[in-house]
């Protein structure tokens, strides 16, 4: 089960589907029992919103000491792949869950689906159609008007079973024939109109192989599955609300267990798209990287961006469970994750566009230890030594030449103080004679100034931060935006929207020496800059960091906490 929210405040809030399962206990209507479900289909890498599902049904088992099965709903051979497997097991994982020995598969299950359905259609409920599938579209109505009757409904049973067997034994072709579920064509809800069960498909299965040609709809396994595995309180997001009534009617006229399923909004988020659909055609399309770029709304983009599995479950804490659907802004997730990160990320620095500075009237070989700060907010995080020398690098942006008002950091004849260090004052700039480009800035300190221990009163409205030349390291950092530049990308035509500038990759940024030795997926704040984290693909040779969020939200949609 899950690690505690360490640093996080704890809340957990009740929610409706909680006061549901209160209920059921008073009553004991399952025998105090709760087994929950994560019910993922494997097509796909999971993103945000299957999060708040996994964090709501493995939070449940865990608060109630019950159980929380991982189910894959492996129904539809031709879009599953063993890759997304993996991956989800490795994210739920990560966000700190754990199903035990309870890993499933619908496809465990085929053998008994295949006979729950010869039993519906000997009690009557279930007939071979032979209609093709635009028929069967035609056949089905609307909302406003109802279905007419298949041909073939009022075969006999003997007759079904035997062409569903032959069905199974590889007799027909692909899509010649279906099995569907004998209910009523003019129910208004038009799930109950004579749904399919089973159709016709030569197809592999990344489980069953070449085992089976017939192959169950979602909609005839998803609640047969619950049952088998006895789940008490089977969570889906609010579409299945309408396929709630033909559930039922499978499992009633089944007489098998019957599970309780309770329908939550899911989670919308915004400036990003969140259909496995789409999520797979920005890898396909080249958008992306990969499953896992940075930008993405996947759980493994988001671990690889440097979010933590404590802010995602904080966040999902946060938004809580509701029965309507609404659009949750990315500023709550991003600020959760500062919350998280405030409190236990090492401050570093870092410059990411460096301007020379000399220090003329500082020793050429010298080099002054400084002490550090590593967590402001923690000091069991202890101090580290930073090195002070003659040639430094400062951000371009603190050096101005000709400054408008209330700039208070550098330019000709003003002074700043440099973090942990020494106030500096700009003497002199130095261009190249060419360009006209400043190469660098000639600067004296004053040794009175020292951070903590100097002696001088003398105060200055800015500090920057900087590292000293001779003691960083080279890096590569890629700073990150929004995926698209409007709220919610929808439409045909969503991907119009897609933000060009999403990713800007910055070389030869200059990091302090205590960098060296970052291994991947290490967090720091870069003083003044945001939250990093080490990439997948940096090595010592070539340091590459991620921006995971910047100090502020800068978009300044919602109200800042900590920093
Ligand atoms: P998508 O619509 O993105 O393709 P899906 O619903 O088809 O996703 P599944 O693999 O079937 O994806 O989802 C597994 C579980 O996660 C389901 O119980 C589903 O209800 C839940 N889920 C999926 N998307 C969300 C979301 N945005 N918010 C909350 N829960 C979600
Ligand atoms: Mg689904």
């Amino acid at each position: 089960m899950s690690e505690p929210i360490n640093n996080l405040p704890e809340q957990k809030t009740s929610n409706f589907v909680r006061d549901i399962i209160d209920e059921d206990l008073k009553t004991n209507k399952y025998d105090g029992r709760v087994n929950t479900r994560f019910p993922p289909e494997p097509n796909g890498y999971l993103h945000i919103g299957h999060a708040k599902s996994i964090c709501l049904n493995f939070g449940i088992a865990r608060d109630y000491n019950g159980m929380c099965n991982l189910r894959f709903d492996d129904t539809n051979p031709s879009k599953e792949e063993v890759e997304y497997v993996e991956s989800i097991k490795e994210d739920v994982r990560w966000l700190g869950f754990s199903w035990g020995n309870r890993e499933y598969y619908a496809s465990d299950y085929f053998e008994q689906l295949y006979e729950y359905a010869v039993a519906l259609i000997k009690k009557g409920l279930a007939y071979v159609c032979e209609l093709t599938p635009e028929q069967i579209r035609e056949h089905r109505g609307t909302l406003t008007a109802p279905g007419k009757e298949s041909p073939f409904r009022n075969r006999s049973i003997e007759e079904n079973l035997n062409l569903f067997e032959r069905m199974r034994n590889g007799e027909f072709p692909d899509g010649s024939k279906t099995l569907r579920a004998k209910i009523d064509m003019s129910s208004p809800n038009i799930n109950m109109r004579d749904p399919i069960m089973y159709r016709i498909l030569r197809e592999s299965h990344h489980r069953t192989g070449d085992k089976w040609c017939i192959y169950p709809m979602y909609d005839w396994a998803h609640g047969q599955s619950d049952s088998l595995e006895k789940i008490t309180h089977s969570i889906c997001t609010l579409e299945f609300e309408d396929h709630r009534p033909l559930y039922d009617w499978f499992v009633e006229k089944l007489g098998i267990y019957h599970p309780q399923q309770i329908e939550f909004a899911r989670l919308n988020l915004s400036y990003t798209v969140m259909s496995k659909r789409r999520l797979l055609q920005l890898v396909e399309d080249g958008n992306v990287s990969g499953w896992d770029d940075p930008r993405m709304p996947t759980i493994s983009g988001l671990r690889r961006r440097g979010y933590t599995p404590e802010s995602i479950r904080y966040f999902a804490e946060r938004i809580g469970v509701a029965k309507r659907e609404n659009m949750i802004d990315v500023a709550l997730l991003e600020d959760s994750l500062r919350e998280d990160l405030n409190k236990r990320s090492l401050r570093v620095m870092a410059v990411l566009k460096p301007l020379k500075v000399v220090i003329d009237n500082f020793h050429d070989e010298k080099v002054e230890m400084l002490d550090a700060t590593n967590n402001p907010e923690d000091e069991s995080m202890g101090k580290r030594k930073l090195p002070f020398s003659k040639i430094l690098y400062i951000e371009q942006d603190d050096f101005m030449e000709n400054p408008p008002k209330k700039f208070f950091r550098l330019s000709p004849g003003t002074e700043v103080r440099l973090r942990y260090a020494y106030i500096i004052k700009c003497e002199s700039v130095s261009k190249d004679p060419k360009t006209g480009e400043i190469t660098e800035l000639h600067c004296t300190y004053d040794p009175e100034t020292r951070s903590g221990t100097g002696t001088s009163q003398k105060k200055v409205k800015g500090t920057i931060h900087w590292v000293s030349a001779n003691h960083s390291v080279n890096a590569e950092v890629r700073l990150y935006d929004r995926l698209f530049k409007i709220e919610n990308p929808s439409g045909d035509d969503w991907k119009a929207s897609i933000n060009p500038e999403s990713l800007t990759i910055i070389k030869n940024c200059k990091l302090e020496q205590s960098l060296i030795n970052a291994k991947k997926q290490d967090r720091y704040q870069f003083e003044r800059l945001g939250y990093f984290c080490v990439d997948y693909d940096s090595s010592p040779a070539n340091i590459i960091c991620n921006r995971t969020v910047t100090l502020k939200d800068t978009w300044a949609k919602i109200a800042k906490t900590g920093e």
